[in-house]
């Protein structure tokens, strides 16, 4: 707060989501000055709400853009293997064909041959398995009424955390990050953006940001940043509620499920983080943003369509855990939401601001580089901003890292270890060196977290709330396990953040 209140700024970027922070790595690895600013928690919003998926889109094929699968595979191997290895995990998933499913099997077998001839044939062929591979891949499957199943592959991250690498990279070059800061006005001279007014939420000071350029990445509220610099601008997106659940679940599955559905979307089934991840929904939103909320009604549907290819043992509402609810932002167009294009939403504002909206989290090298050059080139420098495929603080692959924490810690849980390598990189040996063998316990019994991460949490990643610290940073929160001991021990550990007792 202090480096950011009254700085002048080559850009400030508004929104903390993955597009903002990845306009801000373009832009601070061009050599800007950057701020990057969020009202609310880094990916407080879509970018913890997602899929979870880095993929090419296996529907963007059954809408015949070719092109958006191939760029979309090759940024997701681009993070896969050099920028966050720890952070995508290669996954196959399972599509099985019913008799009566929207899908022939003779469609699904050739879809999943091009989808992996579009990667390039990097993940290997796609194609049929036999039903009692896929029963043992997925013990859940229900294979018994399938006609077939084939399949294909992509890769499963954590969206939250791979947002604050994003981030963590941009301020390696220097980018200031401020969470917890709201844009509530902008600044002018002669017509032309020169800065803005924020409020600090937490603590409830204003303060203003001087900038030459500005870039709003403020993700389903882009429109309400738009009227903020002309209050005339328009509408210029749609809006669509996503909602996934999380379910105790997923054990011995080695695969996650991608199951046609007769209206055109599909039913995920994604083993996360020890956890079963279900969903989606797509169903047109127009209310407050800030609203968005997961109902009963989406969970039941969610598990009924869930019901289509899994056991129903699998699916018992007792085992779901948590919810989340994200908006889509979508291109303006007519029809059902479901069936528009993920295209992103960019345009340039009356005084100069580039809004940027919408796309895909695989897509957020390509965007944000693409969001920084149109707003850095006003600037007049000459540079040209490119975002190299360089390594992400942390980068390493998971295997490599649990072997070295099993070196140098072997006292620790092979799931504890597993946690901390996945989610945290070559950062996870910096944060248990850091800890010197305190806070080694778990913060929940049935859990792989452990108390080490929370001051880690607060003094390296910008946590600033007890929700920032068990929903985004770690998986506590969405486990189910946060009661009221453990959120009053991580508001002492946020107020002193010493290592934790
Ligand atoms: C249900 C669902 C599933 C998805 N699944 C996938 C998937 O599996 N794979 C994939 O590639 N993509 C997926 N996507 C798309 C992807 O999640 C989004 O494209 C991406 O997260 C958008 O990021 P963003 O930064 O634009 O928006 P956000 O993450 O919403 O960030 C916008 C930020 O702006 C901040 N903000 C707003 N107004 C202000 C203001 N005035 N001042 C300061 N800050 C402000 C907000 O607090 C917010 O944090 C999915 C999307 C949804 C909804």
């Amino acid at each position: 707060m202090d480096r950011v209140a009254g700085e002048s700024v080559d850009l400030l970027v508004i929104g903390a989501g993955i597009l903002g922070a990845s306009t801000a790595l373009a832009a601070a690895s061009a050599g800007a000055r950057v701020a990057v600013v969020d009202r609310g928690d880094l990916a407080g919003a879509t970018s913890s709400a997602s899929s979870k998926l880095l993929h090419g889109g296996l529907r963007y094929l059954e809408m015949g853009d070719v092109g958006q699968v191939l760029r979309s595979h090759s940024e997701r191997w681009a993070t896969a293997r050099v920028m966050a290895p720890q952070l995508a995990a290669p996954t196959r998933f399972l599509v099985p064909v019913f008799e009566d499913g929207p899908v022939p099997l003779w469609k699904a077998r050739s879809g999943v041959a091009a989808y992996a001839a579009l990667a390039r044939w990097m993940d290997g062929r796609g194609g049929r398995i036999s039903l009692s591979e896929a029963g043992r891949l997925v013990p859940d499957l229900a294979v018994g009424r399938a006609r077939g199943v084939v399949v294909y592959h992509d890769h499963v991250t954590h969206d939250a955390r791979l947002t604050l690498a994003v981030l963590q990279g941009a301020a390696e070059r220097g980018a200031h990050v401020l969470t917890h800061a709201d844009v509530v006005g902008l600044r002018f001279s002669a017509g032309r953006l020169v800065g803005a007014d924020l409020v600090d939420r937490l603590g409830g000071a204003s303060f203003m940001v001087s900038a030459t350029a500005v870039v709003n990445a403020a993700g389903p509220w882009v429109d309400e940043v738009r009227r903020l610099e002309s209050p005339s601008a328009g509408t210029s997106v749609r809006l669509s509620k996503g909602v996934h659940l999380l379910l105790r679940g997923g054990e011995g599955w080695s695969a996650a499920v991608t199951t046609p559905l007769s209206d055109g979307r599909v039913s995920f089934a994604v083993p996360w983080q020890g956890l079963l991840l279900l969903g989606t929904t797509d169903d047109e939103f127009a209310g407050d943003p800030s609203s968005v909320a997961a109902t009963d009604q989406d969970a039941a549907r969610i598990l009924a369509e869930a019901a289509v290819a899994l056991d129903r043992d699998a699916l018992d509402p007792s085992l779901v855990v948590s919810r989340m609810a994200g908006l889509r932002v979508l291109p303006m167009s007519t029809g059902v939401t479901s069936r528009i294009r993920r295209g992103t939403v960019v345009s340039r504002g009356p005084a100069g601001m580039i809004s940027v909206a919408g796309g895909k989290l695989t897509m957020w090298r390509a965007i944000g580089c693409d969001a920084a050059r149109l707003a850095l080139g006003r600037l007049g420098t000459g540079r040209r901003v490119e975002m190299p495929v360089r390594p992400l603080p942390g980068a390493t692959p998971q295997a490599l890292v649990e072997r070295s924490i099993g070196r140098r810690y072997p006292a620790l849980r092979d799931d504890v270890a597993a946690n901390l390598a996945r989610n945290y990189g070559t950062s996870a040996l910096e944060l248990l060196d850091r800890a010197g063998g305190r806070d080694m316990g778990r913060i929940h019994a049935d859990g792989p977290d452990i108390w080490a991460q929370v001051p880690y949490a607060v003094s390296n990643e910008w946590a600033a709330t007890v929700e920032d610290v068990l929903l985004r940073r770690m998986t506590v929160g969405l486990r189910g396990h946060a009661d009221q001991e453990i959120r009053e021990r991580v508001a002492a550990a946020i107020t002193s953040p010493g290592p934790s007792q």
